[in-house]
């Protein structure tokens, strides 16, 4: 009677608690994928582009080791139970998915009714670092507030990852499936991937290369260049966390090992570490608060006189808002499925305040065109940068877009790459290039308003509107 494991957000064989719990008798193992787009959230185009490579990834890397990847399509209360009373299987395991304390339900009642069919089962915390009980305030609450989180979180020591499993055998018989390619997670026509393709190869083995590639050396420039776009020395490790195709742990342990050895200096582990650090704190929000992604975290905003407006929102997704660096991001965004950081918080802050739309729209769009979308970092990642998020930016610190440009990319390597049309306007006037003189654009070949569109509006304008909206919302509250 075969071992059952179900992959789900942990597309990996290394530091797979649940595949090491299968491998641990000589019960041959099935691997199970469930796309479920009833009962969770549908993904977005460019994370469906991951998720086929990162299946086909780990599809190959099983299949090397004689254990079948069988593909459905429903929820796991149909087709897992299905498939395991089916295949007369002995157990059944699975990771459990991050920010899953609202998901508790589900693996219960999962539990439950594989009992009932003399079933076991067993599941594991493989996707974050800490477990959300082992991280309280004194009253027993989730954290709100990301510092003191942090400081407990680190007083913890997480778990040293599992190597993979060295004897593993898969199960012979026939067993029925979808075909990968039968789901079209990937667009043919039109193909609108390609830049993506070009920028990311999804699977274990590349997660591992990128983790190697950054602690070889971007970490040392980490703590001052993470905040420059055009620097690339964060880890692009994102999507690859985001599916599981790499642990936390992994990258933990790594970068306390590298920093034991004198690789890489405390300070720039640590920063970098405090990253991870969000990522853990946006999943224990998540698991207090299911509803992140629709309900905003300070009930406040219920009342905030949000904009409706298809124009603005149309023409900031396409990048066309005339302010360079806000179209810059939004650029990369669909070209490669990702933006940086600092570049997301400026791109956030313009819709939200200097367009007055509802961060929601926001939130939708990066979910369908992210390949990192996350169901925890992202909605945290809008609330936070909308004032109405736990540990928020306060509602009234508004990002100039003008001097975050200067200030963030101020040769315009990252403004000029993704915005060609202004290759060639001077740096003084990049970021502003409405107050170009008419022969620094003549000579940069710029028309604004035709080749680069006219800024979609008055930035100071348009802070006042913000200022006096969030007021208006204080006194409805
Ligand atoms: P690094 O700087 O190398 O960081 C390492 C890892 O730490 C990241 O891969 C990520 O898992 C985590 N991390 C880093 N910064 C944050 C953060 N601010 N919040 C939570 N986790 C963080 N991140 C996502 O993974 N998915 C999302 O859908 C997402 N949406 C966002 C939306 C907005 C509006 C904002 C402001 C941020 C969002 N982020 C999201 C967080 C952050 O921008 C990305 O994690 C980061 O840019 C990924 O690049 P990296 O892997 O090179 O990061």
């Amino acid at each position: 009677r075969p071992h059952i494991v179900w992959f789900r957000d942990d597309l990996r064989l290394s530091d797979n608690p649940a595949l090491t719990r299968a491998a641990s008798s000589e019960a041959p193992i099935v691997a199970l994928y469930l796309l479920d787009e009833e009962t969770r959230r549908p993904l977005g185009g460019a994370a469906r582009w991951w998720l086929a490579g990162s299946l086909r990834a780990l599809e190959k890397d099983l299949r090397k080791r004689g254990i079948p990847l069988v593909l459905r399509r429903g929820p796991a209360m149909e087709h897992l139970v299905d498939l395991a009373t089916s295949l007369k299987a002995q157990a059944v395991f699975w990771n459990r998915r991050a920010g899953a304390d609202s998901e508790a339900d589900e693996d219960k009642s999962l539990v439950g009714a594989l009992k009932n069919r003399g079933i076991d089962s067993a599941h594991f915390q493989a996707n974050v670092l800490f477990s959300t009980n082992d991280l309280r305030t004194n009253s027993g609450a989730a954290y709100r507030v990301f510092t003191p989180f942090w400081r407990a979180a680190c007083r913890l020591s997480p778990e040293r990852p599992l190597p993979i499993p060295k004897a593993m055998s898969g199960w012979e018989g026939e067993i029925s499936g979808d075909i990968l390619d039968a789901w079209c997670l990937r667009p043919t026509a039109p193909d609108w991937a390609g830049g993506i393709a070009e920028a990311w190869t999804p699977g274990e083995e590349d997660a591992q290369r990128r983790l190697q590639v950054f602690l070889g050396h971007p970490v040392l420039d980490y703590a001052e260049g993470r905040d420059f776009p055009a620097e690339a020395v964060t880890s692009r490790l994102s999507p690859s966390l985001r599916f599981g195709e790499i642990s936390p742990r992994q990258i933990w342990h790594s970068v306390k090992a590298a920093q034991s050895s004198g690789d890489i200096p405390d300070r720039a582990g640590e920063k970098f570490l405090a990253e991870l650090g969000w990522r853990e704190f946006c999943h224990q929000l998540l698991a207090a608060h299911p509803a992140l992604a629709v309900r905003n975290f300070n009930s406040d905003f219920d009342h905030f006189p949000w904009a409706e407006n298809e124009v603005a929102l149309a023409r900031w997704q396409e990048g066309r808002t005339g302010y360079p660096v806000v179209d810059a991001g939004m650029r990369e965004l669909w070209a490669t499925g990702w933006m940086h950081n600092r570049v997301r918080m400026i791109t956030a802050s313009f819709l939200t305040k200097h367009l007055l739309i509802d961060w929601r729209a926001g939130e939708k769009w990066f979910w369908d065109t992210l390949v990192d979308a996350d169901p925890a970092n992202n909605p945290a990642g809008w609330q936070w940068v909308a004032g109405c998020g736990a540990d928020a930016a306060p509602y009234f610190r508004i990002f100039n877009p003008v001097l975050q440009g200067e200030k963030f990319d101020p040769d315009g390597a990252y403004t000029r790459h993704w915005v060609p049309e202004l290759a060639l306007l001077d740096k003084r006037w990049l970021h502003h290039p409405w107050d170009a003189p008419e022969a620094a654009l003549k000579s940069a070949k710029i028309t604004l308003g035709q080749t680069y569109p006219s800024p979609l509006v008055d930035h100071s304008k348009a802070r006042k509107r913000a200022l006096a909206s969030y007021e208006e919302m204080k006194r409805a509250r």
